[in-house]
């Protein structure tokens, strides 16, 4: 899945979704309906037993003779059936106390191997009648059998042996536990290890408007402003047991043979090749899909629509197609070239064929997260897919192109091979967030990703990771709120980084064959991260221990300092120790944040010596050094995910060594000595003079990553402190590092991908330091577009529109608002909303806040994103808090049942505080105000922050100011 952290689930305020109440009359497909799926059961057995290699012929064949004895069954119900029902009516749950079962997890002694299941929908009830069998293997001998369901009305439920469909076992009880959505059927008879049976259900379930998962109904307008409605479904990680019951977790993979009846004028999809369709009356169609490959029941999906696509092919001839609606489908032309060229070369690095004939990927019109990488059928955000290269931003490009590759790396990382539980979840989600990059570099090369990786990964990244409250990558989760929340920065961004670490130390190729090894291993299955490093391992010649090595990478929290000092003739000391920012009085004494040991790879440099390599295995060793070496930097090509800290004497070796010649280091290095010497103010390692002697370089400086860093990093200092006189000073700092680069990139129009970030980086900087030059160009670029309707290149929109909004008088606010309500795009939206919320005028923030309250001003599904933008004002920080605070009650009603969406806002909403006063005022709110499910756990993080940056004052403040005072005029 790729996250839209703050965005939200929901699209309408009420907090609960039923308005319909479930019919338990069942809606039986007519008799033309039942030949239809004879034929289609028949025409499907051969499917398999050509396609399907994966289970054995005997297995096969029972699951052959199961559907063919049972297929009347699943839709006529017989007298048994009817006996069933009646016995299931009459039995009431237990209550959750006297739940006979304890545990989170399923037990293993039934295991589930074949679904077929079909969906029956209501669409204009919201229910969906639904009639399915599971095949199961008993593994050990049992008398109950425990299955998901959430939210769905049970009408029948019977057990039979494979082998004998008269050989009924009776379910004499069930009971239901809420907390982890269990169903637990209570059987007459003992079932028989190696023995398969057949679950038979017949069920109702709900087709969601307010809540963006399971089964869920969005809309869209067409050009002539008709709605038109969208079904589709989002089942990661726990809401397929919300459409019908199931096993739903990872490790019980299995065959998913899928069938739906859709409204005429609509088509549907679904993970697999259609494998026919029959018109059952004017008003339905039937659609039948080729039994899938095993899988995880997280990842099937179904999109019933009428939208258009785009189709093509890739080199190894898998059938590619783009859905969108038809006013969008022209532009999802970028994201099909993205597709078509990455699936080969993920075939290629991976050494496996991507697994299905086909691939669908589909613009769903409200969604959740930003996409989600069911097998064979992707469903994203439109922001995620949609590039329209005369509208559409340059990030937009850059979102596109990533989410694509993110979702298609999960074919085979997540979909092929999954996590066996959620505690590894970031074994999906950390290895699509690295081949993202490695994948979208590839086919789009000018994007430069995996140079913006330190942007958009490892920085994030280790942002979290400092904080003395943070999990560990491998955390432990049993409910699906805790399950939800793992879905995070850690996951995502430090399991990127740790991969990024082992291939640059084991070597590309070393670390593929490694990676062809565990896939092939585990492949229609699941794995551990045991299971991942004992490939590595496997796949390398290195006399090291990779598990051991990586265990205390994922199994502890936070990441080391590496210092290296009391450098003399012969030897050196180097020393590790966990880097820690935020910690509060209590925690300071804690022993246990500061036991922690890593293994570290390293690569090191001397100005003399040249390259070498050595692994850090203690808290501190001695390394054999010469005098002659001269300086020494640590961390080539910042692929080490840790800071690395010297002596001063070597700090200043550095410094005079990019002042004199800069190009000895790579653009990757000059980064990293920015990054980490700013880094090691925030615990108070390093003083902040070193950083801010290293920014004295920049005025030669030309390329991105040392530019985009140390100007963010000094920005932040100018919020950071209070001083008036020194924040002018600093601004008139930051300005003459920008001048350079604003006379060489300018207003060009055309340049590459990466300069014309650098250009909207400088211009936007000046323009928020009021650089006269800058205000008059973006004013005089606004007035031609108002007055003469001339278009201003792209990438500078956001620039002039900021510059205007600032400076252009009230008609601008006008201007932009009336184009914010007139937008005929998401992405367009969000641009005015923007610009909008640059402002320094408070009384427009506020009713920017206010036009949150009101959901035709702002859609529920945009709410997150544009909190997001106001908090980025340094100038709003202050009513956003309060505004939050008035209407919490509101957001707790919108978020409450999504715990994880209600932390990623909480985490923007004070960006900019530092004092005492701030920090007392959060953390009491939060004390009145902690019923908030997983939630919970951001507090502490959000309050760390605010004390790391009331720190960093204290450590810094001073010296900024009388390094200001001696530098700049
Ligand atoms: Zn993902």
């Amino acid at each position: 899945m790729t996250r839209m952290a703050s965005e939200t689930k929901y699209y309408l305020l009420k907090s609960e979704e039923h308005e319909q109440t479930a019919s338990k009359k069942n809606d039986h497909p007519s008799v033309d309906y039942f030949c239809v799926r004879q034929q289609v059961i028949r025409k499907e057995i051969c499917c398999m037993l050509i396609c399907m290699a994966i289970f054995s012929m005997v297995l096969i064949g029972l699951f052959i003779t199961a559907a063919i004895q049972h297929r009347k069954s699943q839709f006529i119900p017989s007298q048994k059936d009817n006996e069933s029902e009646n016995n299931s009516m009459i039995l009431s749950p237990s209550s959750a106390k006297s739940f006979p079962y304890h545990g989170y997890r399923l037990p293993l002694h039934i295991y589930p191997n074949y679904y077929a299941i079909h969906l029956h929908p209501k669409y204009d009830q919201l229910i969906t009648h639904g009639s399915m069998i599971i095949v199961v293997t008993c593994q050990e001998k049992t008398d109950f059998i425990i299955l998901h369901k959430k939210q769905i009305v049970i009408s029948t439920i019977s057990i039979s042996s494979v082998n004998n469909r008269n050989d009924s076992i009776k379910v004499i009880k069930t009971a239901e536990k809420s907390k982890y959505n269990f169903y637990y059927l209570q059987l007459e008879d003992y079932l028989q290890p190696n023995h398969q049976y057949i679950i038979h259900v017949k069920f109702t379930s709900y087709i969601r408007t307010k809540i963006l998962n399971g089964f869920y109904r969005s809309h869209y307008k067409t050009t002539n402003g008709t709605t038109r409605y969208f079904y589709s479904t989002l089942f990661e990680s726990t809401h397929a047991r919300a459409v019908f019951p199931c096993f739903d977790e990872p490790v019980m993979k299995a065959i998913f043979s899928i069938s739906i009846t859709v409204p005429n004028g609509y088509s549907a999809l679904s993970n697999t090749r259609l494998y026919l369709t029959k018109r059952l009356s004017n008003q339905k169609v039937f659609y039948k899909f080729r039994p899938s490959p095993k899988m995880s029941v997280y990842l099937v999906a179904l999109v019933v629509s009428d939208f258009k696509h785009l189709e093509g092919k890739t080199t190894s001839n898998i059938s590619v197609r783009t859905w969108a609606n038809p006013r969008l489908c022209q532009h999802t032309k970028y994201s099909l070239n993205i597709a078509i060229k990455i699936i080969p070369f993920y075939e290629r690095i991976y050494g496996i064929a991507y697994p299905l004939s086909k691939m669908d990927m589909v613009v769903v019109p409200q969604f959740a997260d930003g996409a989600m990488e069911n097998w064979g059928l992707i469903t994203y955000r439109e922001t995620s897919m949609i590039y329209n290269k005369l509208t559409d931003a340059l990030h937009t490009k850059q979102i596109v192109a990533l989410t694509v590759a993110h979702e298609i790396a999960h074919q085979w990382f997540g979909d092929l091979v999954t996590m066996r539980w959620w505690n590894d979840v970031w074994l999906n989600e950390g290895f699509a967030s690295y081949m993202e990059n490695v994948g979208a570099n590839f086919v789009a090369p000018e994007l430069k990703l995996m140079k913006q990786f330190l942007f958009t990964n490892y920085a994030p990244a280790q942002d979290q990771d400092a904080l003395p409250t943070i999990h560990p990558i491998v955390t432990h989760a049993a409910t699906a709120d805790q399950i939800d929340y793992l879905f995070d920065d850690i996951s995502y961004l430090k399991g990127g980084c740790i991969l990024r670490m082992l291939e640059s130390f084991l070597g590309t190729e070393t670390f593929y064959r490694g990676i062809y090894h565990y896939l092939s291993q585990h492949k229609y299955k699941t794995a551990t991260h045991q299971d991942l490093w004992r490939a590595l391992q496997w796949a390398t010649d290195a006399k090291l221990n990779v598990p051991t090595m990586m265990n205390t990478w994922t199994l502890q929290p936070g990441f080391p300092v590496l210092t290296l000092e009391n450098r003399s003739n012969n030897t050196a000391f180097i020393r590790q120790y966990r880097y820690l920012i935020g910690q509060n009085s209590s925690s300071k004494t804690d022993k246990s944040l500061h036991k922690s040991v890593w293994h570290i790879p390293i690569f090191l440099a001397t100005e003399h010596g040249g390259l070498r390599n050595f692994t850090l295995y203690k808290k501190s060793d001695i390394l054999p050094w010469k005098k002659s070496d001269g300086w020494v930097k640590l961390n080539i090509n910042q692929t080490g995910y840790y800071c690395t800290n010297y002596d001063l004497k070597n700090w200043n070796a550095l410094i005079d060594q990019l002042k004199k010649n800069y190009s000895v280091f790579n653009e990757l290095d000059r980064h990293q000595l920015l990054y980490d010497s700013y880094m090691l103010t925030k615990p108070n390692l390093l003083t902040v003079s070193v950083f801010l002697n290293m920014t004295t370089y920049l005025e030669k400086e030309r390329n991105y990553l040392p530019l985009r860093e140390s100007i963010e990093n000094l920005a932040e200092i100018e919020y950071l402190i209070h001083d008036e006189s020194a924040r002018q000073k600093l601004k008139n700092y930051i300005l003459k590092i920008i001048r350079p680069q604003i006379q060489i990139l300018g207003w060009k129009k055309n340049t590459t991908f990466m300069k014309s970030k650098q250009q909207q980086l400088v211009l936007t900087k000046a323009a928020r330091y009021d650089a006269a030059s800058v205000i008059s160009h973006s004013l005089s670029a606004y007035n031609r577009w108002i007055h003469n309707q001339t278009r201003f290149p792209i990438k500078f929109r956001d620039i002039i529109l900021s510059v205007a909004i600032n400076h252009g008088g009230i008609s601008v606010e006008k201007k932009l608002l009336w184009e914010y309500y007139h937008a005929n795009s998401t992405s367009l939206r969000q641009v005015y909303f923007k610009a909008l919320a640059s402002s320094r005028n408070i009384k427009l923030l506020n009713r920017l806040l206010n036009m949150m309250l009101n959901l035709k001003e702002v859609k529920i599904d945009e709410t997150g994103s544009f909190l997001k933008l106001i908090s980025k004002n340094q100038v709003a920080s202050e009513p956003l808090w309060n505004y939050f605070k008035s209407y919490y009650a509101l957001f707790y009603q919108r978020y409450k049942l999504d715990t994880a969406t209600l932390a990623d806002i909480l985490k923007e909403l004070v960006t900019y505080f530092s004092t005492e006063a701030q920090y007392d005022d959060v953390a009491n709110f939060f004390r009145l105000h902690n019923d908030i499910g997983s939630a919970k756990s951001t507090i502490p993080l959000i309050l760390s922050k605010i004390r790391a940056r009331i720190q960093w004052k204290k450590f810094n403040e001073i010296t900024v100011k009388n390094w200001l005072n001696e530098r700049v005029l």
